[in-house]
């Protein structure tokens, strides 16, 4: 008998994950607080819920996409456990700091629930294709419940280790990937003013010691490297209030452990800057036009 999922949270992630779902045989259930996502997610063939608790009741796990921690502990501290079936599996898929993660996952352990922290990467194309990447934090038992449910709409699911540790493996590689935008943007910007052609530099250096994923699959110039948001005025790909949010994430986790990161707050502090010059919703190569005084 195929098995039914409560989705909590159809937005520009969530509501391709939900349709992967019923791609692959699952019921959906759903919910958000957005009337226009419901309809869309109910026109795909879900079933239209008016409560996160209704959508809830009945089903044999619950995966949430949501904002920021503070609407996931919202929705796991309202009535969701009290309404869910007793052997029901949780997986929350938002980018949230580890420490709520913790919490939540310690209150449904307390219930009596399995719960894993799921968070994504790759964007809205991902999340339409079916092709994100999960890291998973949770029990062996919890994350072996979750891998068919998280296979149905990515194309990788890793056991990241226990409770919060998908989260954690999150902010650190986002981390590293701020940086090392911040780095590959900074470096294109002052070979071009040493005189180095922008193609020559990346025939270089992407077969050098300097390569890196933001050079070699992301470059920030337009018409070097493979197609990027570069190519298309920086647009799509994936925004500057995103990675300032997980780069804010970063911090603070880093803070709460005593973790030096200080090329980790540089780049936060400029992508906070980026974002202040109303670029938040634009591509995080875009980083490049400002180093370069643009
Ligand atoms: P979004 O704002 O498009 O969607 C969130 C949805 O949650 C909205 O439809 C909103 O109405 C709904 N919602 C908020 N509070 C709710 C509540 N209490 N009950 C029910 N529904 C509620 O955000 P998104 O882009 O889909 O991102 C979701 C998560 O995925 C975030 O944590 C984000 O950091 C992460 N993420 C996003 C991307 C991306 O490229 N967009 C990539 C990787 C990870």
């Amino acid at each position: 008998m195929s098995q039914t999922i409560a989705f909590i949270g159809l937005g520009n992630m969530g509501g391709g994950m939900a349709v992967n779902l019923l791609k692959n045989g699952f019921a959906v259930r759903a919910f958000d607080l957005s009337e226009e996502a419901l309809a869309k997610a109910a026109e795909a063939g879900a079933v239209r819920c008016a409560s996160a608790a209704e959508a809830v009741a009945g089903a044999d796990a619950v995966v949430t996409m949501l904002p920021a921690g503070k609407h996931v502990e919202g929705v796991y501290t309202g009535d969701v456990f009290d309404a869910a079936k007793a052997d029901a599996l949780f997986l929350d898929c938002s980018t949230i700091d580890v420490a709520t993660a913790r919490r939540v996952e310690e209150a449904a352990a307390k219930k009596g629930f399995e719960m894993v922290d799921a968070p994504v990467s790759g964007g809205i194309a991902a999340a339409n294709g079916g092709t994100l990447t999960f890291m998973v934090g949770g029990t062996d038992q919890a994350f072996g419940r979750a891998k068919p449910i998280l296979s149905a709409m990515g194309k990788a699911v890793i056991h990241a280790g226990g409770a919060g540790n998908g989260q954690a493996a999150k902010i650190c590689n986002n981390m590293l990937l701020g940086a090392t935008m911040v780095a590959t943007c900074e470096t294109f910007a002052m070979a071009k003013k040493l005189g180095l052609d922008p193609q020559t530099f990346y025939d270089i250096s992407s077969v050098s010691s300097g390569q890196s994923w933001s050079m070699t699959s992301y470059c920030p110039v337009p018409g070097v490297g493979p197609q990027s948001p570069s190519d298309n005025g920086y647009q799509g790909g994936f925004a500057v209030g995103l990675m300032l949010k997980d780069l804010k994430l970063a911090s603070e986790a880093a803070a709460s452990v005593g973790a030096s990161v200080p090329m980790g707050n540089a780049a936060e502090s400029l992508y906070q800057l980026l974002a202040n010059r109303g670029e938040a919703a634009r591509d995080f190569s875009l980083m490049i036009e400002m180093l370069e005084g643009k």
